[in-house]
Formats: structure tokens, C-alpha cells, sequence
């Protein structure tokens, strides 16, 4: 693997999940993010061999290797939840996820960690969390948990580095855990990223917390709301409160290169160029 930076965005898979490829191949991208099923659905009819086929087909025509790709989890899933019932339903439904990851080929699978909605303790909620990580893991082989930060809106936990280690402690098999840190959530939850020194502020913090090692992915999104603000509200880079000095730090970072880097910017049709400035920043 040469060392290099896999820059994409979180690419459409309507009409199936050969298409997510090609629409990250139409904006330049090497590396991309989809939904393997509608993430706001429970169920989902199982991935058939043609489709899976179609889609590494369509990965390999885009010169997309499966470590650069980033499947999201759907959002109803709460790995974390304070009701036993709906926990089992969560865990289940996370498990089917990664299955369908394993089926595709894929290395990661991307997901909030969960909300206690004001029912249990942060604790209780964070062991819970990595107990459901250990179910998928424990029924499932070759696929990463990669945990995002949140924006700490409402009762969702994993907005503190603190948090992200404390669920990455109780994971067993710490070799198939990582974090992906969306930088949106990271500054909307008071890690400061406007400028350079204040970026290299916030990864040392990361690295001393959690470690380097576990960094398994990248949203790269600027934000619509000011620093410490807990709101999660995407903006396109250098247009929000981040600016671009924070995400030209972020691509001279070692620990950012072979790891999926994936716009979830609001404006689409300037993804090409927002990929294009990325690549420009890690060259310099
Ligand atoms: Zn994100
Ligand atoms: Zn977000």
C-alpha cells in the first residue's frame, strides 16, 4: 500500500450500492461513504451475489480499495440504549450491518455510539455501548467497529476523548476498534480547529487520550455553528467556524494518510473541488 491520502465524500447508493463507486469515481474521488441500506429503515432485503459482484466491480474500475471505503450504520440504531428490549433490537440490527459488510468485502463499518436519553449514567450507557460493539464483533470477522465523536447534542455520548477511550476499554478485541473523528462534532463539542496551533493542540490531546493507532477515519466537514456550541450543523470547508487552517493542518498529519477522509459537506457540487483542495494541502 502506498502511503497516500484516500479523500471522498459520502457518495449516493440510490438504485443500489454499485452505483456508490461510480458516483465517487464522477467527483474524483479514491475513496468514498454509503448507506449498504436505507439507514432510516429496521429491515432490509439481503445483498444478493450480483449486486456484491457489480459493486467490486465497479470499486476496482475506480481504483478503490476496500480500506478506503466507509460504510455508515443506520440512524436509528442506538448501541447505547437505557431499554433492554430496544437495546436488543439495536444490537441485532448492528450486527446484520456488519454482516452485510463482511458479505461486501468491506474493513470498516462507521456509527454514533449511542444516547443514554437521561435514563441511565454516562457509565452505564458507555458500558453498554461497548458490550454491543463485543456482540457484533464476537459473531463477525474481518470488519472494524470505527466509532464516530459526536457534537454532544442532546444525550449523545462520545463527545469527549474521555468517552471515546472508556467505550474503546471495554471493547475485547481491541484490534477490530478504532474512532473516526468527524472534525464538524469534534470543534460543535469544544475542540478548538481554527487555526494551526490550536489544531495540533486538539490531535496531541487526541493521541494522549485515545492514541493515533485508533484513528480509522475521517469526516471532514466545517461547521455552521461556533466552537463548544453542541449543535451538529455540517458547513463546506473554510466557509464555517473552522476555516481552512484547521483542515490544511489535518492533511500534514501522518496518521491521516491510507485512512478514508470523507466529506459530509453540505454543497455536492463542489465536493470536486473541496477534494481537490484537500489533495493541494498535503502536498505542500
Ligand atoms: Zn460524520
Ligand atoms: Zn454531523
Amino acid at each position: 500500500m502506498s502511503e497516500t491520502h484516500w479523500i471522498g465524500a459520502h457518495v449516493s447508493a440510490a438504485g443500489g450500492i454499485a452505483n456508490a463507486p461510480l458516483n465517487a469515481k464522477a467527483i474524483g474521488a479514491n475513496a468514498f461513504a454509503l448507506f449498504t441500506k436505507n439507514q432510516r429503515r429496521w429491515q432490509a432485503a439481503p445483498l444478493c451475489p450480483q449486486q456484491i459482484a457489480l459493486f467490486q466491480q465497479h470499486c476496482n474500475d475506480a481504483a478503490i480499495p476496500a480500506e478506503a471505503i466507509l460504510p455508515h450504520d443506520s440512524y436509528l440504531i442506538n448501541l447505547g440504549h437505557p431499554g433492554d428490549e430496544q437495546l436488543d433490537k439495536s444490537r441485532q440490527a448492528f450486527y446484520d450491518e456488519m454482516v452485510r459488510c463482511e458479505q461486501m468485502g468491506l474493513k470498516l463499518l462507521n456509527f454514533h455510539p449511542g444516547s443514554h436519553l437521561k435514563q441511565i449514567s454516562v457509565d452505564q450507557c458507555l458500558a453498554r455501548i461497548s458490550e454491543s460493539i463485543n456482540f457484533a464483533l464476537d459473531r463477525s470477522t474481518g470488519v472494524t467497529a470505527v466509532i464516530e465523536n459526536t457534537a454532544g447534542q442532546g444525550s449523545n455520548l462520545g463527545h469527549s476523548f474521555e468517552q471515546l477511550a472508556q467505550i474503546i476499554d471495554g471493547v475485547e478485541d481491541k484490534a477490530r476498534v478504532g474512532i473516526c473523528i468527524d472534525t464538524c462534532h469534534l470543534f460543535a463539542a469544544g475542540y478548538d480547529l481554527t487555526s494551526q496551533a490550536a489544531a495540533k493542540q486538539s490531535f496531541d490531546q487526541f493521541d494522549n487520550i485515545v492514541g493515533f493507532q485508533y484513528l480509522k477515519a475521517m469526516h471532514l466537514n466545517d461547521s455552521k455553528t461556533p466552537l463548544n456550541s453542541r449543535v451538529d450543523r455540517h458547513q463546506s470547508l473554510g466557509a464555517g467556524y473552522i476555516g481552512s487552517e484547521g483542515f490544511s493542518y489535518i492533511m500534514t498529519l501522518p496518521a491521516t494518510q491510507n485512512i478514508p477522509l470523507i466529506l459530509e459537506t453540505i454543497e455536492p457540487a463542489i465536493w470536486p473541488q473541496e477534494i481537490n483542495w484537500l489533495r493541494s494541502q498535503a502536498k505542500r
